[in-house]
């Protein structure tokens, strides 16, 4: 008996493959292509268990080694795949006061260098949260372990699963002919704020970067078990607000009745920031708002999302809004205001009769298109410093902007985004979901600047795969169809 049909298929598309030089892939070669994904399942899963088992955990200095070895072995595979990589140093890390520790070098990698090809790169990372078993895991965070479809372990969905999906997709379409270029951003330290990539990027513009047309983040989770796009996310203009009344905390029996006190004071303002709906009750922060058109409404209509799930998730009574898309809008295309503590306020527990000599409360303005971060800081300061003037409290207010992180957008119409509305249609048949964060991506915003070009998050993470959390798991499902979605991608991409 000879090898099965489809492996001589590609057997022989593979010598074509070396006569002809193709731009795009037949339909034909299209299905040997997820032919051979799918023969390959066993082996990516096998794969993904041995990256999972190496506890890159960037948080941790002790685990600086093993995010190192980590670079390494995606370094070879790289290699093995027929690329090029270097591993570019991006200096030291103080980690504690006078401690120095040399940061996991930064993959940049090639495969593919045809001048007639457009060159897509891609981001991910093979850093991972801390995770132990005691912190409720029904398994070993760092062994893979398959069960009922699901792989589980830290790092599955967030990023090794994510970045290995498209590197076996890489492999697979290369074998008939990549009609792109591709190139690779992969770094050890996004869990704990990428330090040193964005120097990077910035100083490699002209030179790794000069070539690149596109930008696609591999990190990213779907909004339902549909596949998403990400489009865009929110930024974030974070306020300390300090109200100091005495030089030091005083005793309510001595004191209460006889003082101006800080925390009454700071209560108030705080009071004064959002209403119980959710409306930010600062002046003019709505303004700069990008108005909603029909046509954007019509994006709500069939995005997969459920208002009841959402409840349970959260346990709350009642959601703000009584509709999916009234409820996605506010998480991603309408600014938010959110309390989030207050430092020097007494919080234990028990009944201590202190009054707080100065406290710190802790509130953020989520920013969407077009809010502009300086102007908000203006807004909101000015706003503070009139309420607090009007309660003619002589106490001390000070407000500052310490976070003021511009919100990203993406034109979905582009080429690069309609590639890969088209790739998810090929492998999924139906339409993407076209999706924003409600949270900050630096990385999305900070590539688009610095090197001008369009960017997409196109990941293959569900929407319940636990990424930072217990049990953080990638369906096999995911794993697998996501694999043949970036390499239906990588076959879609425009030349430019
Ligand atoms: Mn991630
Ligand atoms: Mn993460």
């Amino acid at each position: 008996m000879g090898p099965p049909f489809h492996i001589t298929m590609l057997f022989i598309l593979s010598l074509l493959s070396l006569l002809s030089d193709p731009v795009f892939l037949t339909p034909i070669q299209n299905d040997a292509v997820f032919h051979y994904i799918n023969d390959q399942q066993n082996e990516y899963i096998q794969r993904l268990k041995n990256w999972v088992a190496i506890e890159s955990d960037s948080s941790d200095p002790s685990k600086r080694d093993q995010v190192n070895q980590m670079m390494e072995i995606t370094k070879d595979y790289i290699l093995n795949i027929g690329g090029e990589v270097e591993m570019a140093k991006i200096g030291e890390q103080e980690y504690s006061p006078g401690v120095k520790l040399p940061l996991p070098p930064v993959i940049l990698a090639q495969i593919g260098n045809d001048k007639d090809k457009p060159t897509v790169c891609f981001y991910g990372h093979m850093d991972v949260q801390p995770a132990k078993k005691d912190d409720g895991w029904k398994t070993e965070p760092y062994t893979l372990q398959e069960t009922n479809g699901n792989l589980f372990g830290r790092g599955t969905s967030d990023d090794k699963g994510q970045v290995l999906a498209l590197l076996h997709a890489v492999e697979s379409v290369k074998k008939f002919g990549l009609p792109v270029n591709v190139k690779l951003v992969i770094e050890g330290m996004e869990e704990v704020g990428s330090q040193g990539l964005e120097k990077l990027v910035e100083d490699k513009k002209d030179t790794f970067f000069s070539d690149v047309d596109y930008i696609v983040v591999t990190d990213t989770p779907w909004l339902s078990t549909k596949p998403g796009i990400t489009y865009g996310a929110r930024g974030n203009c974070y306020f300390m607000l300090e109200v100091e009344g005495a030089k030091r905390d005083l005793h309510s029996g001595g004191f209460g009745g006889t003082v101006y006190e800080a925390m009454s004071d700071l209560i108030y303002l705080l009071g004064q920031l959002v209403d119980v709906k959710g409306k930010i009750l600062i002046p003019g922060v709505y303004d700069d708002v990008v108005p909603l058109t029909e046509q954007e409404k019509e994006l709500y209509k069939n995005l997969e999302f459920s208002l009841d799930d959402m409840q349970a998730d959260t346990g709350v009574k009642q959601l703000l809004h009584d509709t999916k898309a009234k409820i996605l809008m506010h998480r991603w295309r309408y600014p938010s205001l959110s309390i989030h503590g207050i430092e020097g306020a007494f919080s234990g527990s028990g009944t201590k009769t202190v009054i707080p000599a100065k406290v710190i409360a802790k509130f953020s303005i989520r920013q969407v298109p077009n809010m502009n971060p300086s102007l908000i800081e203006k807004q909101v300061t000015d706003y503070l410093e009139n309420k607090f003037s009007e309660r003619n409290s002589p106490n001390k207010m000070k407000v500052s902007m310490v976070i003021g992180a511009q919100p990203w957008i993406a034109d979905m119409n582009g080429p690069l985004y309609v590639a890969a509305r088209n790739a998810v249609t090929k492998v999924f048949n139906t339409d993407a979901d076209m999706i924003r964060a409600g949270g900050t991506i630096p990385i999305a915003k900070r590539f688009e600047e610095i090197l001008g070009k369009p960017v997409m998050l196109l990941g293959i993470g569900g929407s319940d795969d636990a990424p930072h959390g217990q049990n953080e798991k990638i369906s096999k499902y995911n794993y697998i169809e996501g694999t043949k979605l970036y390499a239906s991608f990588l076959q879609e991409i425009p030349l430019v």
